[in-house]
């Protein structure tokens, strides 16, 4: 049924995904004369870059995720949908979800983001979870939570594994979890603890390249890597996974035993282009045109991380937060033009608003592309971009407080452990 105010025979637009692009897409069209619909199998908006600091009990879920509801509830012509799409026959113009309902629509547009990628190991994810989810991130955290437990509990023969913690991927994701997980042990869980002094946990941030933070230039790089030393985290580069067990990992021919295997290595787009019934573009995305209509297909657009655009150099555009919400303003304008004009728009500009990463308090590093920075003034503008990206008003208020709270005092509120098998065995 259509909110009030809103004629049945507008056209559709169904939004399938309501992260970073399909979130932007639907608020550019709160006031057309479209009916939206907004499918997603969560009914929360997350807000993926701050995950891992629930991983790493700096901030609660609840702090990084808004209800989808809460959020688009206030425009009339957009509806809601919790549920999996499981199909989509676009000859038909029709999508069908998880629990059989189907949805016709006039547009489709499909920004269902990306899933991680274990380079074809799929038996290394129970042992070394990636952050891609709240889930994810709950149990990351139980993990080194009780992985701290245990090495206190007496008569522990293994504490040595228990208290490493190795981190895979040295790209920005790595490189944000190691230096947090450094931070939680080296100054959080100083006073917790009586048998175990966990400010002597060993932190290893393992790379299979030569070096760490390869979208960034080199100095900035090193910058990163003298900061991450800073805080007792061990950089290892040359050093390709072989293998992970629960034991620990085998990396450039080496075994480091440890309990706590954390992947941050790889992301590959959610089978959209399956989906879709398209031959998969670059790296598996969903091949668009430059207006983000999908190739081959009428009436149906991909952005953010599962849509392989290319920029004006012909190169890919990264799977970053600022090119789905970039792309998704754009086609909400796109389609009000189109829809209601007739009118084609113009081909779609990634605008590079810098390029971050943080690797612990007051230290991170920014790349403008001419213009770079990096230690404590490019924490803070690190700080302020992310929190007034946060959706919600009241999250941001709250998030900035406790960001405070932490910096002022070195706390960590969401110490707490939820998930019960806080390790695989075998
Ligand atoms: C740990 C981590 C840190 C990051 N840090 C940064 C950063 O600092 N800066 C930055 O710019 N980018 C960062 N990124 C990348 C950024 O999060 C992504 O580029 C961005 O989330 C992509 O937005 P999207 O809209 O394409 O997909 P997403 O935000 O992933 O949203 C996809 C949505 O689709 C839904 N969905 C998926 N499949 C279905 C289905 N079949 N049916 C219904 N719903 C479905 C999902 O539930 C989800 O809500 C980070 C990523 C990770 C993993």
């Amino acid at each position: 049924m259509a909110g009030a105010g809103v004629d049945p025979d507008w056209p559709h637009v169904v939004i399938v995904g309501a992260g970073f692009g399909g979130l932007a897409t639907a608020q550019r069209l709160a006031r057309a004369p479209v009916r939206v619909t907004v499918v997603d199998r969560n009914n929360y908006h997350l807000f993926v870059p701050l995950l891992y600091q629930v991983a790493t009990a700096a901030l609660s879920p609840a702090d990084v995720a808004e209800p989808i509801r809460h959020i688009l509830g206030r425009h009339p012509n957009i509806r809601v949908v919790l549920g999996e799409v499981v199909q989509v026959e676009t000859h038909a113009q029709q999508i069908t979800l998880a629990t059989g309902e189907t949805l016709n629509y006039d547009r489709l547009v499909v920004a269902t983001g990306s899933t991680s990628s274990y380079f074809g190991h799929d038996e290394w994810r129970r042992y070394a979870p990636a952050c891609k989810s709240i889930e994810e991130a709950r149990g990351i955290r139980s993990r080194i939570l009780g992985a701290f437990e245990e090495a206190e509990r007496d008569g522990t023969a293994d504490r040595e594994a228990l208290m490493t913690f190795v981190i895979v991927g040295g790209g920005p994701t790595g490189v944000e979890l190691a230096g947090s997980v450094a931070e939680l042990a080296r100054y959080a869980l100083t006073s917790d603890f009586r048998r175990i002094r966990p400010e002597t946990a060993r932190i290893i941030l393992i790379e299979g390249g030569p070096r760490i933070l390869t979208a960034f230039p080199d100095s900035l790089a090193d910058y990163a890597e003298r900061a991450l030393k800073r805080l007792g985290v061990q950089v290892m580069t040359n050093m390709p996974v072989e293998s992970i067990t629960a034991a620990g990992l085998t990396a450039g021919g080496r075994f480091i035993p440890a309990h706590t295997v954390l992947w941050g290595a790889g992301v590959a787009p959610t089978g959209a282009a399956r989906l879709l019934g398209v031959s998969p573009g670059l790296g598996g995305r969903v091949a668009v045109r430059p207006d983000l209509s999908v190739e081959g297909l009428e009436n149906v657009y991909s952005l953010g991380d599962v849509a392989a655009c290319l920029d004006d150099d012909g190169k890919p555009l990264p799977g970053l937060a600022q090119v789905a919400q970039q792309q998704g303003d754009y086609l909400g304008k796109a389609l009000y033009v189109q829809l209601t004009r007739g009118t084609a728009p113009k081909p779609f500009r990634f605008h590079n608003r810098g390029n971050a990463a943080i690797i612990g308090r007051h230290a991170a590093i920014f790349d403008f592309g001419r213009f770079r920075m990096k230690g404590c003034p490019a924490w803070m503008l690190w700080a302020i971009v992310h929190v007034v990206l946060l959706v919600n008003f009241a999250q941001r208020i709250r998030v900035s407080l406790q960001w405070l709270w932490r910096y002022l005092t070195y706390r960590r509120g969401a110490r707490i452990i939820t998930t019960p098998h806080i390790r695989p065995s075998g």
